[in-house]
């Protein structure tokens, strides 16, 4: 008996040349509306799928392939003598390959003004279920949905290695097809914040060289449809491709770079600021960085708001620097960071972070999921709690300062003045010693005069505010919050020194 091949796809590429060596390895080809067209265009030879149902396409191609003599001929078992007479008895052939890629959901979506009407008449209903009855039947029917198993299927089927172990690799390709095409429609449709069920539809960008150390295997994946300011839209214009560390740690950059909107630089190592400088000109601000921490910023990664000019790329073009972003970069500016062979140059149209965006991690057993800490305290939002009054000019720096905190790592306490920081205390499992690193690295910085103090969390006790004060830091700025907060006050109080509240925590773990 001949072998039945039943193609039917919205995306036409390469099937004229499929369906050709089809027909040339003893297949019958029948095909859908559209499919056919395009494959007796190609002149090769195929049935309309009509001549198989005895119906006519119908309610707009919402039905064509659904009926039983298509569904009972994929799913009947070959080896069930049983399912054969009721073929038999129904003058129904058995379908040997199902070839079928679905009606564009994702690409309709992402077009301009499209209504709702047109994205729903986009779901493919006798798609997925022609895919998934085959894949179900994978020991009996090869199932096709990935275009560039076309020419591995022929090579199988030259080689005489259309095996079950083949099939059932294709049929599981397509319950992840059908899985992540059902669930973009789900989160289309879908507005709880936080539904029942949480549904993967990401698509893998690269298997990565390893993971976080070179003995962990790691692959990148993205959002079918990412965020505008994310890394899945940047353009990686030179360099060795980014490592899963650089990814984490680009991420982290663009998401503390994205709250300056003034010339801004953010130098950072292990996804922690290592300085960060704002300015009238990138050149300043990036000199403002460097300077925080001239000794962390070896190997790091820079995030830079403004596009790169020659200046500001010949500094760093003198050090050793890991990932450089940017919206973009003049070409002389380009030619000088490109001579490094590693360095990675990447563009990225900058814009703010999605203020929908959801963070996720995996535990042990599942996974956490949030929104993204997007929130921002202006001076204006500030409680004085001590007697002493801050400056403006000290004003302006606890809101730099508490800008910047947000993205350390808990316990954070950075030292800052207005547009520079110029020490961090990132991580400690005790808020003092992140003080006390914090002001450590910055006492013998030039503007340390005018430096405050910002924590992501309130003070557990006065001796983080004491001993600000005794190094003399004149301002400072936590949440609050703390059964002990009256303490802290009381010795902001006893020193004559600032200390306002925010009433918002920013931990990051
Ligand atoms: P064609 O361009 O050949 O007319 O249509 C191909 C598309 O129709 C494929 O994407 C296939 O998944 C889809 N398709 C096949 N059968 C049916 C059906 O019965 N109903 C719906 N809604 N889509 C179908």
């Amino acid at each position: 008996m001949t072998k039945l091949a039943l193609l039917s796809v919205s995306d036409k590429t390469g099937i004229v040349e499929f369906a050709k060596a089809l027909v040339e390895r003893g297949y019958q080809v029948i095909s859908t509306g559209g499919t056919l067209k395009t494959i007796l265009a190609g002149q090769v030879e195929a049935t309309p799928v009509e001549e198989i149902t005895g119906f006519p396409e119908m309610l707009d191609g919402r039905v064509k392939t659904l009926h039983p003599r298509i569904h009972a001929g994929i799913l009947a078992k070959r080896d069930n003598p049983e399912h054969m007479a009721k073929l038999t008895e129904n003058q129904i052939q058995p379908i040997d390959l199902i070839c079928v890629n679905l009606y564009p959901f994702k690409e309709t979506i992402q077009k301009d003004g499209v209504t709702d009407a047109e994205a729903i008449e986009q779901i493919d209903i006798g798609g997925p279920s022609m895919l998934r009855a085959a894949a179900k039947n994978y020991h009996d029917v090869t199932v096709i949905t990935d275009q560039s198993d076309y020419a591995t299927f022929l090579q199988h089927f030259d080689d005489e290695q259309l095996t079950d172990d083949f099939r059932r690799e294709l049929a599981a390709k397509v319950f992840r097809e059908t899985a992540a095409y059902d669930a973009l429609i789900a989160d289309y449709m879908t507005t709880e914040e936080f539904p029942e069920k949480l549904t993967l539809t990401y698509e893998k960008v690269e298997d990565m060289r390893y993971g976080e150390n070179s003995h962990q295997k790691a692959a990148y994946y993205k959002d079918p449809i990412p965020e505008p300011y994310s890394l899945a839209n940047a353009t990686q214009l030179h360099g060795k491709a980014l490592s899963y560390n650089n990814l984490r740690d680009a991420d982290a950059a663009l998401r503390m770079i994205a709250d300056f909107k003034q010339p801004a630089v953010v130098a950072l190592k292990h996804m922690n600021p290592c300085g960060i400088g704002v300015s009238d000109s990138l050149l300043n601000a990036w000199n403002l960085a460097y300077e925080s921490d001239p000794i962390s910023i070896f190997g790091g990664i820079i995030a830079l708001n403004r596009k790169v000019d020659l200046a500001t790329a010949e500094k760093m073009h003198a050090l050793f620097l890991e990932i450089i972003i940017a919206p973009a970069f003049d070409d002389d500016a380009y030619a000088i960071l490109a001579k490094k062979k590693n360095l990675r140059l990447l563009t990225v149209d900058f814009g703010d972070v999605n203020p929908t965006h959801h963070d996720s991690v995996t535990v042990l057993g599942g996974a956490l999921m949030q929104e993204a800490d997007t929130a921002h305290e202006a001076a204006s939002d500030f409680k004085v709690v001590s007697k002493v009054q801050p400056t403006p000019d000290q004003l302006a720096a606890l809101e730099f300062g508490q800008t910047v905190v947000k993205h350390v790592k808990s316990n954070a306490i950075v030292v800052t003045t207005a547009n520079q920081t110029l020490g961090v205390g990132a991580g400690q499992m005790n808020r003092i010693d992140s003080v006390k690193i914090a002001i450590d690295k910055a006492k013998d910085k030039p503007n340390y005069a005018d430096a405050i103090v910002a924590s992501d969390a309130f003070f557990p006790m006065d001796d983080c505010v004491e001993f600000a004060a005794q190094n003399g830091i004149k301002a400072v700025v936590e949440p609050g919050g703390s059964i002990k907060d009256q303490a802290s006050i009381d010795k902001a109080d006893e020193y004559g020194i600032a200390l306002v509240f925010t009433g918002v925590r920013h931990f990051k773990h």
